[in-house]
């Protein structure tokens, strides 16, 4: 179905977000001063999936591999700016002040990144006039029909392929190693602004003095059944409650029981 769009400028995506930014993007938000957040994610990867599936294709080249007890992952890490209120770079009039290098995702919101991800309108921040444009964002045939829109999440999906292995770098270097499980909920990693800067440059600069090995995972969950299950599968794990304390945090994306 051809969806259409035209953005009303009314602003409401540029405030309270965590906005997903490449490697490249991180070290230029965190040198003007703005936290960036790690995300972490795993998804369990006992054998490789058939060439011939997509979503594990899809999902395999945005993530690195790691262990966790007897048990093979692939994690993904997503870096998020994070601001409370308005996005410094926002002006007044709610113009971008760093229009011409805005990060890709606020070029290609709102429009889906991951292309097995139906666009839905509820789920977006634009007002319902957004929608009534007859300029065509998405086109019938399910392509983006906006030049930059396709360019820019071609770009999102290149980055998150090119970014895995830096992550990977990044992760052993903070000693970051605790995930959440994939689709169920996230652990963030909140490291020092200056910390996380020399850590990215360092991991993205490669070569011998960044080859730390990564540690062994850690899968959190808030759900018994999935602690039950992880533990059964071999794999090292521990409850949300245990990070209480501890400078990093849960996120769930389903109600959780376990105590
Ligand atoms: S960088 Fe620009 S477009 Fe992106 S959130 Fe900030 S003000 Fe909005
Ligand atoms: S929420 Fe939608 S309409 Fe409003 S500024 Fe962002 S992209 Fe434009």
């Amino acid at each position: 179905m051809t969806i259409n769009f035209s953005c009303t400028m009314c602003g409401r995506c540029c405030h309270g977000l965590r906005l997903p930014v490449g490697v490249d993007e991180a070290v230029a938000w965190l040198r003007d001063g703005v936290q960036v957040q790690l995300f972490c994610e795993a998804i369990p990867w006992p054998a490789e999936p058939p060439a011939d599936n997509l979503l594990a294709w899809y999902k395999r080249r945005r993530a690195f591999a790691a262990t966790s007890g007897q048990l093979p992952l692939r994690v993904i890490v997503s870096l998020m700016a994070t601001f409370t209120d308005a996005c410094p770079n926002l002006l007044p009039d709610f113009r971008c002040g760093i229009y011409e290098r805005r990060p890709r995702a606020c070029r290609v919101y709102p429009a889906e990144v991951n292309p097995f991800v139906v666009l839905e309108r509820d789920a977006k921040l634009c007002p319902p006039e957004a929608w009534e444009s007859t300029q065509v964002l998405k086109s019938d045939d399910g392509t983006w029909a906006d030049p930059e829109v396709a360019a820019s999440v071609v770009g999102m999906q290149e980055a998150d392929a090119r970014d895995a292995d830096v992550k990977a770098r990044l992760c052993a270097i903070l000693g970051v190693a605790r995930s959440g499980l994939s689709n169920e909920g996230v652990v963030i990693h909140v490291p020092d602004g200056q910390r996380l800067l020399a850590a990215l440059e360092l991991a993205t600069a490669g070569g011998d003095h960044a080859k730390q090995p990564g540690a062994p995972w850690e899968i959190v969950s808030h759900r018994q059944a999935t602690l039950d299950l992880l533990h059964s599968a071999g794999c090292a794990s521990l409850p949300a409650s245990a990070l209480v304390g501890q400078g990093v945090s849960f996120l769930g994306f389903v109600p959780g029981d376990a105590a």
